[in-house]
């Protein structure tokens, strides 16, 4: 059962209060947080959670270091360049 953490509470070092793993749970686009492993494997087994949870791909994702926002913006930028180019 995917909310079977949801109520277990910890520090977040990132927004600097406590919250509950429901919170990191989705907190990454929908999928558990990037920090998620580092954060939790002392209060439950975190790793075995996300196994368990997601696909292959999504863990893939989850573990992914998120772009710097700048660097996002530079891509979307980029895209819609191309984009432009294309369709003139
Ligand atoms: S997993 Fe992410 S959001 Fe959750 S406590 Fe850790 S850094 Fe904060």
């Amino acid at each position: 059962m995917i909310e079977q953490y949801d109520d277990v509470e910890g520090y977040c070092k990132m927004l600097g209060h406590f919250l509950t793993f429901k919170y990191c749970r989705s907190a990454n686009n929908g999928l558990p947080c990037s920090k998620a492993l580092d954060c939790w494997f002392q209060n439950f087994p975190v790793q075995e959670f996300i196994s368990t949870n997601y696909t292959a791909e999504e863990q893939k994702k989850i573990v992914e270091i998120p772009k710097p926002k700048i660097q996002s913006l530079s891509d979307i930028l980029e895209q819609a360049q191309k984009r432009l180019r294309e369709e003139s």
